[in-house]
């Protein structure tokens, strides 16, 4: 639903809230994981 949660709380400012979509800088993400702790929707994952 792209509410932008995720990206008000990345500590690296990876994540950027697009009108349909989300754009992600997935080479300088460290994993920590906090933007999927806060989606209410739990429509992030990790990627295996
Ligand atoms: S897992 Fe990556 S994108 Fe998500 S909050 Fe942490 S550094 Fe940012």
């Amino acid at each position: 639903m792209y509410c932008g949660e995720c990206a008000g709380v990345c500590p690296r400012n990876l994540i950027e809230v697009r009108e349909i979509s989300l754009n992600f800088n997935e080479e300088e993400c460290k994993d920590c994981q906090i933007c999927l702790q806060v989606c209410p929707v739990k429509a992030l994952e990790k990627k295996e």
